[in-house]
């Protein structure tokens, strides 16, 4: 049962700098990301339509890069309203304070 400190340490840093390399891909800024996730995850949300539908009108009403964002979001597995929720929120969630 005894813990090796220095596997413990680079297991650490090696969690540090994926979470900076998450920190770094978003293409947008966070706090609109979180309240992307907010908006997606909100009460009366309509059912997913299995697109990004919902997803591309709140970037569109912010002037946020819809074409940046798109492909970043399938690359973390978001290919509609839904996944976004359970994938890139997941992932990202307690990044943005969520
Ligand atoms: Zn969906």
């Amino acid at each position: 049962m005894s813990k090796d400190p220095d596997k413990d340490a680079l297991k650490k840093a090696w969690k540090e700098q994926q979470r900076e390399k998450l920190v770094a891909s978003i293409p947008m800024p966070q706090a609109d990301l979180r309240a992307l996730f907010d908006f997606l995850d909100r009460e009366g949300a309509p059912p997913c339509d299995h697109t990004l539908r919902e997803t591309i009108e709140f970037l569109k009403q912010r002037q946020l890069d819809v074409d940046r964002i798109i492909p970043w979001l399938h690359e973390y597995g978001g290919y509609c309203d839904c996944e976004v929720i359970f994938n890139v929120d997941d992932k990202f969630g307690e990044i943005v304070g969520r």
